[in-house]
């Protein structure tokens, strides 16, 4: 297909797209399914759809190929709220305006969701026969997540749909320019999401006569202030390696870190702080409900990101130590994500290649995402190779961060163009 039907037509759909209403809750996911449904059935495809409750449908189409390896476009079609009054369009009419598509998805994902879709429907009406199978998938309910209708129910009801070896999802792709090079982030691995709750005791009374009680509210203040103030160690894991030694030509060694760290743009530096150690961050604070009662127990939950490999209970000691001798319980809430794919894979080398096409010069460097995506479904229970990627060049990395789940969302349709083409030449070489 010429460049300008790729544009037009992943450009029409992804405008489709946007135009239903998918903010999750509720979600209405079905929608999106059924008007994917036509779009890749009219090339050819076999398509299946697969919902636990009528509303929310997941929809997996393939395009069959030998025994070799296979890969999975996944994106998923629901999106967070918007608020028409901080947008100026309404955001859910995918309206044209200064070269972009403008709308609620727009970056957060039905762009991708639209390119995979342009992509397996013009290698299926191609006569393309990839040498193993072609997967697409686009699945409900990624925003919430909780309430399991999109993709760990698809991986524990129905694992045969999206069992692929490769798979290629949301949650990297920005280009920076780094020492006058351009470098595409590639999220190979995501950090835990790892909250806990610190309990501390005291004994309650009246506020009016502090002296005859112990404030549980001011031993937890004690421990709040170790909390931030504390610093953890950074640690280089292979991918970090592997992102220093491309950005840099070496790997800097733990008391060069620092200024090598400022050394680069800040954007790029503020993406590399979390890869580097856990994170703390104290968010929220319970304690006596009345103003003059004194209280016995205070709960502070603190969000806390364990690198990918790292376990709660080496957590654990660290933060003990950093608290110290002061007297109080921790207990974990849960321990989601953290899972990792290794960089030197078939994948990352036909993804290298398909990069360099569409800029000469340009390296890829893998990061590790301070949050997680469905991608950790895929790599807990089939082993997936998965890694978030979907090349953007018009829009700086700065500016999509802060438009995703933001007002005025859009993306430019070079760059919708670009992914598709990206992903067609990826599936050609990776499958060919
Ligand atoms: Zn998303």
């Amino acid at each position: 297909m010429a460049g300008t039907a790729l544009r037009d037509e992943a450009s029409e759909l992804l405008r489709e797209l946007i135009r239903l209403d998918t903010v999750n809750p509720p979600g209405n996911e079905t929608r999106a399914a059924d008007l994917l449904r036509d779009y890749l059935e009219e090339a050819g495809l076999e398509c299946e759809t697969y919902a636990k409750v009528p509303a929310r449908a997941n929809l997996v189409a393939r395009l069959p190929g030998g025994d070799g390896r296979r890969l999975l476009l996944l994106g998923h079609t629901d999106t967070v709220l918007a608020d028409p009054d901080e947008w100026s369009v309404d955001p859910w009419s995918g309206e044209v305006r200064d070269g972009a598509i403008w709308g609620r998805g727009a970056l957060d994902m039905k762009s991708q969701v639209a390119a995979n879709a342009v992509a397996i429907a013009t290698l299926a009406r191609e006569g393309f026969r990839p040498s193993g199978d072609l997967i697409f998938a686009a699945t409900a309910d990624e925003e919430v997540g909780t309430s399991d209708f999109g993709l760990s129910w698809l991986c524990r009801e129905h694992p045969e749909a999206v069992r692929a070896e490769f798979c290629v999802n949301e949650g990297g792709g920005d280009r920076m320019i780094v020492g006058g090079r351009p470098v595409y982030l590639c999220a190979v691995a995501e950090k835990m999401s790892s909250p806990f709750v610190l309990r501390v005791r005291g004994r309650s009374g009246h506020a009016s006569m502090p002296g005859i009680a112990d404030n549980a509210l001011a031993r937890a203040a004690r421990l709040l202030v170790r909390l931030a103030e504390h610093e953890p160690e950074p640690r280089l894991l292979p991918e970090t390696e592997a992102f220093f030694s491309t950005v840099f030509g070496h790997v800097p060694g733990p008391d060069e870190l620092g200024s090598e760290l400022r050394a680069l743009e800040p954007a790029l530096a503020g993406m590399v702080e979390p890869m580097l150690a856990l994170t703390i961050s104290p968010t929220m604070v319970e304690a006596s409900r009345k103003r003059n009662v004194i209280p016995a127990v205070c709960d502070v939950t603190c969000d806390c990101r364990l690198l990918p490999g790292q376990t709660q209970a080496e957590a654990e000691a660290t933060i003990r130590a950093c608290l110290g001798e002061d007297e109080y319980e921790l207990h974990w809430i849960e321990g989601v994500g953290g899972t990792r794919s290794s960089p030197h894979t078939p994948l990352w080398e036909a993804l290298e290649r398909a990069i360099g096409r569409e800029e000469p010069g340009a390296a890829v460097v893998p990061v590790i995402l301070p949050g997680f995506t469905d991608s950790h479904y895929l790599r807990e229970v089939f082993g997936t190779v998965a890694y978030g990627f979907f090349p953007m060049r018009t829009m700086t990395a700065e500016l999509a961060a802060r438009l995703v789940h933001s007002a005025d969302e859009r993306i430019p349709v070079d760059d919708v163009e670009l992914g598709t083409r990206f992903l067609t030449r990826l599936v050609r070489d990776l499958l060919g």
